[in-house]
């Protein structure tokens, strides 16, 4: 249970770009593990001296909007089981949704640390709409965009920390 980032918010805000990029230089090593498992995907990175286990959250199947956001639910409480540090990505050009409140809300009562993230920050222009997710009372809130891969390394400074 160590060196393990999980990466959680609601679907579209970039999880799976950001995964990717962080284990760019490996591929997924563990998938399917089990039943339970089917919605995640693990891989390797590692920046400067420092390896981990990223984990990407997602691949809600769901048929109505309440269970939807109980599977979500579901995803971040085993997220936070797993990991040692979770990433709790929002999107900048959307603003708070209420399925980010409600993640947030489960996020503020885990006991790891929490790096807020505000993806899809392309551009300098954006960097000021980033002050909104201060709300969540989750602390700082990092800039980032998965697209490019600016943001990534500060974020990344910052996480590795913990480790
Ligand atoms: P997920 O559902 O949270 O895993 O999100 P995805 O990684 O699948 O991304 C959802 C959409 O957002 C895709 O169309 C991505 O190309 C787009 N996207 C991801 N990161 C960025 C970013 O930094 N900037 C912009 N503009 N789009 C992004
Ligand atoms: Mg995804």
């Amino acid at each position: 249970m160590s060196n393990i980032i999980a990466i959680v918010g609601r679907p579209n805000v970039g999880k799976s770009t950001l995964f990717n990029r962080l284990t760019e230089s490996r591929k997924a090593i563990v998938d399917d593990l089990s039943g339970v498992t089917r919605d995640r995907h693990y891989g390797v990175g590692e920046w400067t001296d420092k390896q981990f286990t990223v984990i990407d959250t997602g691949g809600y199947v769901a048929n109505s909007e309440d269970v939807y956001e109980a599977a979500i639910r579901e995803q971040v409480m085993i997220a936070i089981e797993e990991a040692s540090v979770l990433i709790f990505m929002v999107d900048v050009t959307t603003g708070i949704t209420d399925l980010d409140d409600d993640i947030a809300q489960v996020l503020r009562k885990s006991n790891k640390p929490v790096f807020v993230t505000a993806n899809k920050v392309d551009n300098t222009a954006l960097h000021s709409e980033i002050s909104t997710f201060y709300g969540f009372g989750l602390g700082e809130v990092f800039p980032l965009s998965s697209m490019t891969g600016s943001g990534t390394g500060e974020l990344l400074d910052e996480i590795i920390k913990n480790f």
